[in-house]
């Protein structure tokens, strides 16, 4: 397991040195409110291990991630009454990462929220979709 890093404010949080409001916690994870909730509810749950991206957390860590985050978005959900939540998780300040320690964004939704209204889609102009494809394939080694 990674040890704690000194600059992470989610590694401070997980040992304690930092307050939060926590909504869950087990060994593995810890959820807490977000300190800016995009709405009421909205709760930051992260592996207790300091790993910054989801690609390098190991497996293990993951599904006990993945296994909390079922129940916790219900029991909040279910708090705030919204029929509705979002799982975020920003990989990489140009997804938005700011926070270097990987976390997923359980944002509860409601109707007419005006929350994540924007979502461009496009078409992949012909041929394009295969290329790709082939370069994903050319990449993938699991
Ligand atoms: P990111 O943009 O990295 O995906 O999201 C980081 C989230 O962490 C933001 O929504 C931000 O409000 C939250 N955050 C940052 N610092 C703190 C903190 O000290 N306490 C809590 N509870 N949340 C924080
Ligand atoms: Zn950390």
């Amino acid at each position: 397991m990674p040890t704690e890093q000194t600059n992470c404010i989610f590694c401070k949080i997980v040992a304690g040195q930092i307050p939060c409001y926590k909504v869950f916690e087990n060994p593995a994870v810890l959820a807490f409110l977000d300190i800016g909730p995009v709405s009421e509810g909205h709760t930051v749950l992260v592996p207790k291990a300091h790993y910054e991206r989801l690609d390098q957390c190991p497996p293990a860590i993951l599904a006990e991630v993945i296994a909390a985050l079922g129940p916790v978005a219900k029991a909040i959900t279910a708090a705030v009454s919204a029929p509705a939540y979002n799982i975020l998780c920003n990989n990489g300040s140009q997804a938005g990462q700011v926070v270097k320690h990987l976390h997923f964004h359980i944002v509860p939704r409601k109707d007419n929220d005006g929350l994540f209204t924007q979502w461009p889609a496009s078409k992949y102009a012909p041929g394009r979709a295969e290329e790709i494809l082939q370069k994903i394939k050319e990449k993938m080694n699991i």
